[in-house]
């Protein structure tokens, strides 16, 4: 059975460098990926956009190709998002499959701070996606962690359904939402950074865009 990825952020608004690399992701992988938008992320601040407009983006980006979906189940609980909560509902629901956490390096580093984070790895492998302008080093406890997890090869993730770690190699692409929320509000019109989706409709972007 083909693992299953999740790719869980806040998409505040969604862009390139996410499709891209969750695309590369299940190449590398074989796997299907899923794109899960955190209602009340519990490491940052509230996102600008409501839910409903950060869903409404996802799938304006997600048109035209059926390998990346949207999962929206963690808008629909309430509290915050932990992910620990949405692997113990995935694995559930998925039996024996391998289930791939799919982590930007730069988010990764932050794991100890995750609720429940050393039981995340009972649940799922986890993949790191590289991303550019993130230094490699890792907290102490993190490093320990994950020394005997580290695997290489793509096939060695089909023996188990949870436990490994992965370094998958992305193409770089510095863009972030945070730079891109400046462009707008400075009244700029990002439109290579973003899907091409995101401009169909100019209530879509509104959250972002200066109000002079
Ligand atoms: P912000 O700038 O608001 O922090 P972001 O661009 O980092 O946003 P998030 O929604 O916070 O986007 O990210 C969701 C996940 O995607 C995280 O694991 C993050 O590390 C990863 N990610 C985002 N952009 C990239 C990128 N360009 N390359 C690799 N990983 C990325």
């Amino acid at each position: 059975m083909k693992p299953l990825a999740l790719f869980g952020g806040t998409f505040d608004p969604v862009h390139q460098g996410h499709l891209s690399v969750a695309w590369e992701a299940s190449e590398l992988l074989d796997a299907d990926v899923r794109l899960m938008p955190a209602s009340m992320p519990p490491h940052r601040p509230v996102p600008i956009a409501s839910a409903a407009q950060r869903v409404a983006m996802l799938r304006a980006a997600l048109q035209g190709q059926s390998r990346l979906t949207l999962d929206t189940r963690e808008l629909e609980r309430d509290g915050p998002s932990y992910t620990i909560d949405t692997l113990i509902e995935l694995r559930a629901e998925q039996g024996t499959r391998p289930l791939v956490l799919l982590i930007g390096a730069d988010a990764f580093a932050g794991l100890p701070g995750w609720h429940r984070w050393r039981e995340l790895f009972d649940l799922a492998h986890i993949g790191i996606l590289s991303r550019p302008g993130v230094a490699a080093a890792l907290p102490d406890e993190l490093q320990r962690e994950i020394a005997d997890r580290r695997v290489d090869a793509a096939a060695v993730w089909r023996e188990a359904s949870a436990g490994s770690v992965i370094d998958l190699a992305v193409t770089p692409l510095e863009i972030s939402a945070t730079r891109i929320r400046e462009l707008l509000a400075s009244g700029r019109e990002p439109r290579y950074l973003l899907p091409a989706g995101l401009f169909d409709d100019y209530e879509l972007l509104s959250p972002y865009r200066s109000r002079r």
